[in-house]
Protein backbone atom coordinates (compact mmCIF):
# COMPACT_ATOMS: atom_id res chain seq x y z
CA UNK A 1 0.00 0.00 0.00
CA UNK A 2 1.03 4.05 -0.37
CA UNK A 3 1.18 6.08 2.92
CA UNK A 4 -1.49 8.55 2.41
CA UNK A 5 -2.33 9.78 5.53
CA UNK A 6 -0.97 8.48 9.02
CA UNK A 7 -2.90 8.94 12.15
CA UNK A 8 -1.98 9.38 15.77
CA UNK A 9 -4.63 7.78 18.11
CA UNK A 10 -5.89 9.73 20.81
CA UNK A 11 -5.31 6.50 23.32
CA UNK A 12 -1.53 7.31 23.01
CA UNK A 13 -2.66 10.09 25.32
CA UNK A 14 -2.20 7.47 28.26
CA UNK A 15 1.09 7.80 27.82
CA UNK A 16 2.37 11.05 25.90
CA UNK A 17 0.69 13.73 24.68
CA UNK A 18 -0.24 12.82 21.06
CA UNK A 19 0.16 15.98 19.55
CA UNK A 20 4.07 15.57 20.44
CA UNK A 21 4.24 12.35 18.23
CA UNK A 22 2.06 14.19 15.13
CA UNK A 23 4.88 17.51 15.42
CA UNK A 24 7.61 14.52 15.59
CA UNK A 25 5.82 13.46 12.09
CA UNK A 26 6.16 16.73 10.35
CA UNK A 27 8.42 15.98 7.70
CA UNK A 28 7.30 12.44 6.82
CA UNK A 29 5.65 12.55 3.43
CA UNK A 30 2.24 11.95 4.14
CA UNK A 31 -0.57 14.23 6.40
CA UNK A 32 -0.24 12.98 9.64
CA UNK A 33 -3.41 14.25 12.25
CA UNK A 34 -4.29 13.02 15.74
CA UNK A 35 -7.77 10.86 15.31
CA UNK A 36 -10.68 9.49 17.81
CA UNK A 37 -12.38 6.58 17.55
CA UNK A 38 -14.85 7.97 14.42
CA UNK A 39 -11.85 9.15 12.35
CA UNK A 40 -10.06 6.23 11.90
CA UNK A 41 -11.86 5.53 8.69
CA UNK A 42 -10.06 7.18 5.82
CA UNK A 43 -6.51 6.66 7.46
CA UNK A 44 -4.21 4.06 5.77
CA UNK A 45 -2.01 3.62 8.97
CA UNK A 46 -2.81 4.72 12.74
CA UNK A 47 -0.32 4.70 15.70
CA UNK A 48 -1.84 3.44 18.34
CA UNK A 49 -2.33 2.13 22.45
CA UNK A 50 -6.03 0.84 22.12
CA UNK A 51 -7.17 -1.56 19.68
CA UNK A 52 -10.37 -1.03 17.85
CA UNK A 53 -12.85 -2.46 15.58
CA UNK A 54 -12.31 0.48 13.33
CA UNK A 55 -8.48 -0.56 12.41
CA UNK A 56 -9.41 -3.22 10.73
CA UNK A 57 -10.02 -0.49 7.50
CA UNK A 58 -6.47 0.00 8.11
CA UNK A 59 -3.43 -1.33 6.24
CA UNK A 60 -1.19 -0.94 8.59
CA UNK A 61 -1.28 -0.51 12.65
CA UNK A 62 1.30 0.24 14.69
CA UNK A 63 0.99 -0.79 18.79
CA UNK A 64 2.94 2.13 20.89
CA UNK A 65 3.35 -0.61 23.31
CA UNK A 66 5.50 -3.87 22.90
CA UNK A 67 3.04 -6.49 24.11
CA UNK A 68 -0.05 -6.75 21.38
CA UNK A 69 -1.60 -9.42 23.29
CA UNK A 70 -4.90 -7.08 23.15
CA UNK A 71 -5.12 -7.00 19.76
CA UNK A 72 -6.81 -10.24 17.68
CA UNK A 73 -4.33 -11.27 15.32
CA UNK A 74 -6.97 -13.87 13.37
CA UNK A 75 -9.21 -10.79 12.60
CA UNK A 76 -6.33 -8.33 11.46
CA UNK A 77 -4.98 -11.42 9.56
CA UNK A 78 -8.14 -12.01 7.83
CA UNK A 79 -8.51 -8.23 7.04
CA UNK A 80 -4.80 -7.96 5.09
CA UNK A 81 -3.55 -5.19 8.37
CA UNK A 82 -0.39 -5.42 9.21
CA UNK A 83 0.48 -5.20 13.24
CA UNK A 84 3.66 -3.62 13.91
CA UNK A 85 4.51 -3.10 17.75
CA UNK A 86 7.49 -1.14 19.73
CA UNK A 87 10.11 -3.79 21.08
CA UNK A 88 13.47 -2.44 21.11
CA UNK A 89 13.34 0.61 23.16
CA UNK A 90 12.50 -0.37 26.67
CA UNK A 91 15.50 -2.29 27.39
CA UNK A 92 17.15 0.90 29.83
CA UNK A 93 13.83 2.28 31.16
CA UNK A 94 12.64 -1.17 32.28
CA UNK A 95 16.23 -2.01 33.33
CA UNK A 96 16.41 1.25 35.44
CA UNK A 97 12.76 0.51 37.02
CA UNK A 98 13.51 -2.82 38.30
CA UNK A 99 17.15 -1.81 39.38
CA UNK A 100 14.56 0.90 41.55
CA UNK A 101 13.19 -2.39 42.91
CA UNK A 102 16.31 -4.22 43.76
CA UNK A 103 17.70 -1.44 45.83
CA UNK A 104 14.36 -0.53 47.31
CA UNK A 105 13.82 -3.85 48.59
CA UNK A 106 17.48 -4.03 49.38
CA UNK A 107 18.35 -0.66 51.02
CA UNK A 108 14.74 -0.92 52.31
CA UNK A 109 13.68 2.60 50.62
CA UNK A 110 10.26 1.69 50.10
CA UNK A 111 9.51 1.66 54.11
CA UNK A 112 11.15 4.35 54.67
CA UNK A 113 9.07 6.65 52.00
CA UNK A 114 5.55 5.02 53.53
CA UNK A 115 7.35 5.67 57.13
CA UNK A 116 8.02 9.12 56.02
CA UNK A 117 3.80 9.39 55.20
CA UNK A 118 3.25 9.34 58.78
CA UNK A 119 6.38 11.21 60.44
CA UNK A 120 7.89 7.82 61.79
CA UNK A 121 11.53 7.65 62.30
CA UNK A 122 11.32 3.62 61.60
CA UNK A 123 14.93 2.24 61.50
CA UNK A 124 14.85 -1.45 59.88
CA UNK A 125 16.16 -4.47 61.92
CA UNK A 126 20.07 -5.09 61.72
CA UNK A 127 19.54 -7.98 59.87
CA UNK A 128 16.95 -6.30 57.11
CA UNK A 129 19.11 -4.21 54.66
CA UNK A 130 21.64 -5.80 52.29
CA UNK A 131 23.93 -5.03 49.34
CA UNK A 132 23.50 -6.09 45.57
CA UNK A 133 26.77 -7.96 44.63
CA UNK A 134 26.50 -11.55 45.98
CA UNK A 135 23.00 -11.73 45.03
CA UNK A 136 21.61 -13.39 41.87
CA UNK A 137 18.68 -12.30 39.68
CA UNK A 138 16.93 -15.03 37.15
CA UNK A 139 15.10 -13.21 34.16
CA UNK A 140 12.42 -15.31 33.20
CA UNK A 141 12.29 -14.09 29.17
CA UNK A 142 15.91 -12.83 27.83
CA UNK A 143 14.33 -10.19 25.23
CA UNK A 144 14.70 -6.84 25.03
CA UNK A 145 13.70 -6.15 28.05
CA UNK A 146 15.24 -9.03 29.98
CA UNK A 147 18.28 -8.23 28.26
CA UNK A 148 17.83 -4.54 29.42
CA UNK A 149 17.71 -5.81 33.38
CA UNK A 150 20.29 -7.99 33.09
CA UNK A 151 22.23 -4.75 31.69
CA UNK A 152 21.59 -2.54 34.19
CA UNK A 153 21.48 -5.01 37.41
CA UNK A 154 24.80 -6.65 36.01
CA UNK A 155 26.29 -3.22 36.31
CA UNK A 156 25.06 -3.29 40.29
CA UNK A 157 26.65 -6.53 40.65
CA UNK A 158 23.78 -8.60 40.26
CA UNK A 159 24.74 -12.26 39.03
CA UNK A 160 22.35 -12.50 36.97
CA UNK A 161 20.78 -15.79 34.89
CA UNK A 162 17.64 -16.10 32.56
CA UNK A 163 15.72 -19.00 31.14
CA UNK A 164 14.22 -19.07 27.84
CA UNK A 165 12.78 -21.60 25.65
CA UNK A 166 15.87 -23.19 23.82
CA UNK A 167 17.97 -22.41 27.19
CA UNK A 168 20.77 -21.02 24.45
CA UNK A 169 23.46 -18.40 25.92
CA UNK A 170 22.87 -14.86 25.96
CA UNK A 171 25.34 -12.17 26.26
CA UNK A 172 25.23 -10.67 29.76
CA UNK A 173 23.73 -13.82 31.46
CA UNK A 174 26.26 -16.13 33.11
CA UNK A 175 23.59 -19.19 33.18
CA UNK A 176 20.51 -19.79 30.92
CA UNK A 177 18.15 -22.36 31.25
CA UNK A 178 15.19 -23.86 29.05
CA UNK A 179 11.92 -23.59 29.86
CA UNK A 180 11.82 -26.95 30.74
CA UNK A 181 14.09 -26.12 33.66
CA UNK A 182 12.16 -22.75 34.62
CA UNK A 183 11.60 -24.57 38.63
CA UNK A 184 15.14 -25.37 39.25
CA UNK A 185 16.36 -21.72 37.55
CA UNK A 186 14.57 -19.87 40.14
CA UNK A 187 15.27 -22.17 43.50
CA UNK A 188 18.21 -20.48 44.12
CA UNK A 189 17.63 -16.84 42.65
CA UNK A 190 17.56 -13.90 45.66
CA UNK A 191 15.30 -12.08 42.29
CA UNK A 192 13.04 -13.85 40.17
CA UNK A 193 11.61 -11.11 37.24
CA UNK A 194 8.71 -11.88 34.75
CA UNK A 195 10.24 -10.23 31.32
CA UNK A 196 7.96 -12.60 29.13
CA UNK A 197 5.23 -11.79 26.46
CA UNK A 198 1.74 -12.86 27.43
CA UNK A 199 0.87 -15.38 25.33
CA UNK A 200 -1.40 -19.17 25.48
CA UNK A 201 1.93 -20.87 26.69
CA UNK A 202 2.88 -17.98 29.15
CA UNK A 203 -0.45 -17.79 30.48
CA UNK A 204 -0.16 -18.09 34.34
CA UNK A 205 3.42 -18.94 34.42
CA UNK A 206 4.04 -18.08 37.32
CA UNK A 207 1.78 -20.07 39.80
CA UNK A 208 1.89 -21.84 43.38
CA UNK A 209 4.38 -24.22 42.25
CA UNK A 210 6.58 -21.51 41.29
CA UNK A 211 6.08 -19.71 44.11
CA UNK A 212 6.51 -22.68 46.29
CA UNK A 213 10.07 -23.13 44.06
CA UNK A 214 12.00 -19.66 45.33
CA UNK A 215 13.55 -19.54 48.58
CA UNK A 216 11.58 -17.60 51.20
CA UNK A 217 13.88 -14.88 51.26
CA UNK A 218 13.68 -14.08 47.75
CA UNK A 219 11.39 -11.52 46.07
CA UNK A 220 9.21 -11.75 42.67
CA UNK A 221 9.19 -8.85 40.11
CA UNK A 222 6.40 -8.82 37.42
CA UNK A 223 7.36 -5.96 34.47
CA UNK A 224 5.66 -8.23 31.90
CA UNK A 225 1.51 -8.84 32.00
CA UNK A 226 -0.54 -9.65 34.83
CA UNK A 227 -1.88 -12.50 33.41
CA UNK A 228 1.32 -14.44 33.10
CA UNK A 229 1.06 -14.54 36.55
CA UNK A 230 -1.81 -16.51 38.77
CA UNK A 231 -2.27 -13.23 41.18
CA UNK A 232 -4.72 -15.52 43.75
CA UNK A 233 -1.41 -17.57 44.12
CA UNK A 234 1.01 -14.92 44.33
CA UNK A 235 -1.21 -13.70 47.36
CA UNK A 236 -0.95 -16.66 49.53
CA UNK A 237 2.64 -17.00 48.81
CA UNK A 238 3.14 -13.16 50.26
CA UNK A 239 0.40 -13.90 53.00
CA UNK A 240 2.17 -16.75 54.24
CA UNK A 241 5.55 -15.66 53.91
CA UNK A 242 6.78 -18.41 51.30
CA UNK A 243 8.16 -15.50 49.91
CA UNK A 244 9.65 -12.19 50.64
CA UNK A 245 8.01 -9.75 48.69
CA UNK A 246 7.19 -8.52 45.44
CA UNK A 247 7.17 -5.53 43.17
CA UNK A 248 4.65 -5.35 40.35
CA UNK A 249 3.94 -3.06 37.41
CA UNK A 250 1.48 -5.34 35.87
CA UNK A 251 -2.04 -6.88 36.93
CA UNK A 252 -4.40 -8.95 36.02
CA UNK A 253 -6.59 -6.18 36.13
CA UNK A 254 -5.64 -2.56 35.31
CA UNK A 255 -5.73 -0.23 37.16
CA UNK A 256 -5.34 -2.38 40.33
CA UNK A 257 -8.79 -2.45 42.15
CA UNK A 258 -8.63 -0.08 45.31
CA UNK A 259 -9.82 -3.86 46.65
CA UNK A 260 -7.14 -5.75 45.93
CA UNK A 261 -4.29 -7.22 49.14
CA UNK A 262 -1.76 -6.36 46.85
CA UNK A 263 -2.04 -2.42 47.98
CA UNK A 264 -1.53 -3.46 51.76
CA UNK A 265 0.70 -6.41 51.46
CA UNK A 266 4.20 -5.75 53.16
CA UNK A 267 7.23 -5.55 50.90
CA UNK A 268 4.92 -5.49 48.03
CA UNK A 269 5.87 -2.20 45.57
CA UNK A 270 2.68 -1.08 43.07
CA UNK A 271 3.86 0.89 40.07
CA UNK A 272 0.80 1.39 38.00
CA UNK A 273 2.32 0.11 34.63
CA UNK A 274 4.86 2.95 33.87
CA UNK A 275 7.86 1.09 34.38
CA UNK A 276 8.89 2.19 30.54
CA UNK A 277 7.50 5.56 30.91
CA UNK A 278 10.64 8.21 29.62
CA UNK A 279 9.89 11.78 28.65
CA UNK A 280 11.16 10.18 25.12
CA UNK A 281 8.87 7.68 24.88
CA UNK A 282 7.18 9.17 21.95
CA UNK A 283 10.40 10.07 19.99
CA UNK A 284 11.45 6.56 20.64
CA UNK A 285 8.01 5.11 19.08
CA UNK A 286 8.13 7.55 16.57
CA UNK A 287 11.73 6.40 15.22
CA UNK A 288 10.23 2.97 14.47
CA UNK A 289 7.40 4.28 12.56
CA UNK A 290 9.69 6.51 10.38
CA UNK A 291 11.78 3.75 9.99
CA UNK A 292 8.90 1.79 8.60
CA UNK A 293 7.78 4.51 6.73
CA UNK A 294 11.22 4.44 5.13
CA UNK A 295 11.33 1.00 4.02
CA UNK A 296 7.55 0.99 2.85
CA UNK A 297 8.79 3.60 0.20
CA UNK A 298 11.51 1.55 -0.59
CA UNK A 299 9.81 -1.78 -0.78
CA UNK A 300 11.06 -3.57 1.93
CA UNK A 301 9.69 -5.64 4.61
CA UNK A 302 8.80 -3.74 8.29
CA UNK A 303 10.71 -3.64 10.90
CA UNK A 304 8.70 -5.36 14.44
CA UNK A 305 6.22 -6.54 12.35
CA UNK A 306 3.97 -8.88 14.24
CA UNK A 307 1.44 -10.09 11.64
P1 LIG B 1 10.81 -9.14 23.08
O1 LIG B 1 10.05 -9.71 21.95
O2 LIG B 1 12.03 -8.34 22.80
O3 LIG B 1 11.23 -10.28 24.10
C1 LIG B 1 10.35 -11.28 24.54
C2 LIG B 1 11.20 -12.52 24.78
O4 LIG B 1 10.40 -13.51 25.43
C3 LIG B 1 11.74 -13.13 23.49
O5 LIG B 1 13.10 -13.38 23.67
C4 LIG B 1 10.93 -14.41 23.34
O6 LIG B 1 11.66 -15.43 22.71
C5 LIG B 1 10.68 -14.74 24.80
N1 LIG B 1 9.57 -15.68 25.00
C6 LIG B 1 8.40 -15.75 24.32
N2 LIG B 1 7.66 -16.77 24.81
C7 LIG B 1 8.38 -17.34 25.79
C8 LIG B 1 8.16 -18.43 26.66
N3 LIG B 1 7.04 -19.17 26.58
N4 LIG B 1 9.12 -18.72 27.56
C9 LIG B 1 10.27 -18.02 27.62
N5 LIG B 1 10.54 -16.97 26.83
C10 LIG B 1 9.60 -16.65 25.92
O7 LIG B 1 9.76 -8.27 23.89
P2 LIG B 1 10.11 -7.20 25.03
O8 LIG B 1 10.20 -5.85 24.42
O9 LIG B 1 11.22 -7.70 25.86
O10 LIG B 1 8.75 -7.22 25.86
C11 LIG B 1 8.34 -8.41 26.51
C12 LIG B 1 6.96 -8.20 27.11
O11 LIG B 1 7.06 -7.32 28.22
C13 LIG B 1 5.97 -7.52 26.16
O12 LIG B 1 5.30 -8.48 25.38
C14 LIG B 1 5.05 -6.80 27.11
O13 LIG B 1 3.96 -7.62 27.46
C15 LIG B 1 5.88 -6.54 28.34
N6 LIG B 1 6.28 -5.12 28.47
C16 LIG B 1 5.87 -4.45 29.57
C17 LIG B 1 6.23 -3.13 29.74
C18 LIG B 1 5.79 -2.35 30.96
O14 LIG B 1 5.51 -1.18 30.85
N7 LIG B 1 5.77 -2.95 32.13
C19 LIG B 1 7.01 -2.47 28.76
C20 LIG B 1 7.43 -3.21 27.66
C21 LIG B 1 7.06 -4.54 27.52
Amino acid sequence: FALERLGVHDSVDAVFPPSELADFFADLPAPVDVIGDDEIEGYDAVVTLDYHEALLECAWIHSIQAGVDRFPFDDLEANDVILTNSTGIHDRTIGETVAGYLLSFSRRLHTFVAAQQDRRWDRPEWDEAFTLPGTTACVVGTGTLGRGVAETLGALGVCMTGVRRSGEAVPGFEEVYANTHLLEAISDADFVIATVPLTDDTEGLFDAATFDAMREDAYFVNVARGAVVDEPALIDALESDSIAGAALDVFEEEPLPEASLLWDLEDVIVTPHCGAFTRDYFRDVGGIVRENVQRLEAGEAFHNRVV
